[in-house]
């Protein structure tokens, strides 16, 4: 959709079935009488938790209060990590999309990608056209490990790692280089374990997956035989989940690798908490489980280290080696020792959390937005890993969207009578609107369908804009 200087209406493309929106005005009459109220809402970023904001206003809306929501997006496709972050092979959780597309298909939804807060549209003016801003910017800058090497050509970072592989238009010139024949992940948690798998899998495994088509030919071409997590606690203190533990085992050919003594000792320790969560509990088991299973004598092998914190990364110019010290748990406290030991390595990939990115007007304090119970200032909210930190798997956005939709709607005042974005963005700016992407959609699909993939993701910007076009 490109816009042109007099589409101005900023509840344009909400008629449909709604009775509360009509255009240029926001209060009306209800069907049983009293004052109807409609609030526009910005939301700021097309993921999991943008999505499920929209809903979380879409299912508070009464017969006296509704919601024109404008679902802001800097990328032209929509749909946050669940595009860019889930893994190629775990085409389930993705199937949260149809949730997406259930939403955007509300008559008060409208998307709006390829607009970049900062650049097309400030988060002052959007401020100024709409009742309430929520910023769903996640949290994309990967944390870094702050040791000597950790520059290297070849020590990646998952934030560059996850969204090369995923197709992410912005990603797809990272230079990853499979020559050696190990690679180390370093970090306990379920982005190291995305990533230790695509490394370790045979990748005919992911041929009829949608990851990128430049990652499975690199893939393909791999001598990485051998992948390595390096978790720095215990494994009574990973961050893994269970359900991602029990997945290893369905790799066809690669075996999977713990030492059963870290597992003893982990079971040991956990005998001395009162009240062992369930949680703590399954994964001990998961592990425990990995340790026993059959090996089937696959050359590739994907092994998880317990207590072993990253010192240094060598190499000359790449990285080649990296410096690992062991650590122990005494009294439930995690603590180093003198002992270090190196694995040869080719590819280091650190999975250790992640930042939100500041943008004018928005401080960032501890990797987040700075917010109380999801309120910046204003009329200025934030939800999702933008608000909480990098946690949470993308159904705990469900129900955090909602306490802040509750809140914001606590905090509503009379309705703006404003323009909204179209007010905001220049003339001629190409916008990606609902039934843009839903042809990008069609297009990837169709195209995967031929290839026996759920879809080929294109992975040009330009192109993925005259996708929409067509
Ligand atoms: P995470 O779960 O917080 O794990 C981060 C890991 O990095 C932890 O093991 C942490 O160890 C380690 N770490 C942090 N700083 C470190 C350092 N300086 N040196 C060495 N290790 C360090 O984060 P994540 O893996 O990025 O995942 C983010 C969220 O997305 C999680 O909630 C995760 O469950 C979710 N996710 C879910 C799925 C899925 O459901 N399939 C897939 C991917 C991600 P400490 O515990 O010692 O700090």
């Amino acid at each position: 959709m490109r816009l042109t200087a007099n589409e101005v209406n900023p509840l344009k493309g909400f008629g449909g079935s709604n009775p509360l929106v009509s255009a240029g005005n926001n209060a009306f009459e209800s069907e049983s009488g009293g004052k109807l109220l409609t609030y526009k809402v910005a939301i700021v970023g097309a993921g999991p938790a943008g999505y499920f904001t929209a809903q979380a206003f879409q299912k508070a809306q009464r017969d006296d209060l509704s919601f024109a929501i404008d679902m802001i997006e800097r990328l032209p496709t929509p749909w946050g990590l669940v595009r860019s972050g889930v893994a190629p092979d775990h085409p389930k959780i993705k199937s949260v999309s149809k949730v997406f597309e259930n939403i955007a298909k509300e008559p008060n939804f409208r998307l709006f990608a390829n607009v970049e807060l900062g650049k097309d549209v400030s988060l002052k003016d959007l401020r100024d056209q709409y009742d309430v801003v929520v910023l769903a910017t996640g949290a994309s800058r990967g944390r870094k490990l702050g040791i000597p090497g950790e520059e290297l050509k070849n020590s990646l970072s998952a934030a560059e790692f996850v969204p090369w592989y995923n197709a992410h238009p912005d990603f797809v010139s990272v230079e990853v280089d499979l020559s050696s024949d190990t690679a180390v992940v370093i970090g306990a948690g379920n982005v190291a374990m995305d990533v230790a798998r695509i490394l370790a899998i045979d990748p005919t495994e992911l041929d009829p997956t949608d990851i990128a088509e430049h990652a499975l030919v690199k893939l393909k071409r791999s001598n990485i035989r051998t992948v390595i997590i390096c978790g720095r606690r215990g494994p009574e203190h990973a961050a893994f989940t269970a359900p991602e533990l029990r997945d290893l085992s369905r790799l066809k050919n690669t075996d999977i690798y713990i030492d059963p003594k870290q597992i003893a000792e982990a079971i040991e320790h956990i005998k001395e908490i009162d009240d062992v969560e369930k949680d703590l509990k399954n994964n001990i088991e998961a592990l425990d489980t990995i340790t026993q299973l059959y090996k089937k004598g696959a050359p590739r092998k994907l092994e998880i280290k317990f207590l072993c914190s990253p010192i240094e990364i060598k190499g000359k110019g790449k990285v080649e080696e990296i410096v690992i010290q062991k650590n122990k748990v005494i009294g439930g406290k995690v603590i180093s020792t003198d002992e270090t030991f190196s694995i040869k390595a080719g590819i280091i990939v650190t999975a250790i959390g992640y930042n939100s990115i500041e943008y004018p007007g928005v401080t960032i304090e501890s990797g987040r937005v700075v917010n109380i119970a999801g309120h910046v200032e204003h009329n200025v909210y934030v939800v999702g890993w933008a608000k909480r930190g990098p946690i949470g798997v993308i159904g705990t956005n469900k129900s955090d969207s909602t306490d802040v939709v509750d809140l914001i709607i606590e905090n509503l005042k009379e309705p703006k009578t404003s323009e909204g974005i179209t007010a905001l963005l220049k003339s001629g700016h190409e916008v990606i609107d609902q039934i843009a992407w839903e042809k990008i959609n069609a297009s990837e699909c169709i195209s995967g369908e031929v290839a026996g993939k759920p879809r080929i993701k294109e992975v040009d910007w330009k192109q993925l804009i005259s996708l929409g076009r067509s």
